[in-house]
């Protein structure tokens, strides 16, 4: 067998017809960053902007993705950003759990082929896709350890738009994952609590 990558991964994601989401697409968004990104960005689905140019979080909420990154010291080129479906439903509708399930694959072996230090995870539909969900808004900002790898919850970025009043709290969130993810990197250990 030929060694898996994240372009075989991307070529097949293009030609894939494996859900019905493949039916109104422009493109499909594979995801993008780099091979051996520290952190890796899942959030739920493409939208309008996304499906135009088959990148992932290239709207107003990537743009603040972008901010929030720079801020805490890293850029988009660090990290690897992708969603758990890779193509757009409909009006943006939530995906449905047999897509989410169709779509899965390509998710898992990007995880294992980039094999980050820590899953960043951007709202509730990757919430409950990868950790069976719950509260976003009592749980976001934690560090969780679950079948040993770390993840990282917060809000998703396109809910700040829609609440600005989250834009202090997503910042602040991702500059405390960078920071969880240098003890990480320095063997010292990272903050498994909560933080407030
Ligand atoms: N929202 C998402 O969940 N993913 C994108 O790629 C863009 C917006
Ligand atoms: Fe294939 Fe995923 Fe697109 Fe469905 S969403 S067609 S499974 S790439």
């Amino acid at each position: 067998m030929p060694k898996d990558t994240l372009d075989i991964i991307a070529e097949q994601v293009r030609e894939c017809t494996l859900c019905r989401l493949s039916e109104n697409r422009m493109n499909a968004v594979p995801g993008e960053g780099s091979n051996f990104a520290k952190i890796m960005f899942i959030g739920e689905a493409p939208g309008r902007n996304e499906d135009q140019q088959g990148r992932p979080f290239v709207g107003a909420a990537g743009k603040l993705l972008t901010e929030a990154l720079q801020e805490a010291g890293m850029s988009r080129e660090d990290v690897f950003i992708t969603n758990i479906v890779k193509c757009r439903p409909p009006n943006n509708r939530v995906p449905l759990e047999d897509e989410r399930s169709a779509c899965r694959p390509y998710l898992e072996r990007q995880i294992s082929l980039i094999n980050p230090k820590i899953i960043c995870i951007l709202g509730r539909t990757a919430y409950e896709a990868l950790l069976k969900g719950g509260s976003i808004t009592s749980n976001r900002g934690k560090l969780i350890k679950h079948d040993n790898r770390f993840y990282f919850l917060t809000v998703h970025p396109a809910a700040v738009i829609y609440n600005p009043e989250l834009k202090s709290i997503f910042k602040r969130d991702i500059a405390n994952m960078v920071n969880e993810l240098r003890k990480i990197e320095s063997k010292k250990s990272p903050s498994l609590e909560d933080y407030t």
